[in-house]
């Protein structure tokens, strides 16, 4: 069973928690002075990739908070559980 380490509640088992997109995606300041084509990539473009990605997770039958994680998209590993409003931590890129 996977493990994941909530900022909040400690270690969980993964079925409490749902993914909830990629992490650190801001709205940008006015979206009014924006092409189309910058607002479709603001709303649906993200960016997948092979290894290291920051992720928002939802602790959802737990407290119930959002917090970010990275995570390896190859293994499916953990490496690094944050809370909401902290900064990625500098773990590099690919995490191998
Ligand atoms: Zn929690």
């Amino acid at each position: 069973m996977l493990i994941i380490n909530c900022p909040w509640c400690g270690a969980r088992p993964e079925i409490e928690f749902r993914y909830g997109g990629e992490a650190h995606v801001a709205r940008p300041a006015d979206p009014a002075a924006m092409s189309d084509q910058e607002w479709a990539d603001f709303l649906y473009n993200r960016t997948n990739p092979k290894g290291l990605h920051a992720e928002r997770w939802r602790h959802i039958h737990g407290c119930g908070r959002y917090f970010n994680a990275v995570r390896d998209t190859v293994s499916d590993f953990f490496v690094t559980t944050y809370k909401a409003g902290e900064p990625r931590p500098d773990i590099g890129e690919s995490g191998q």
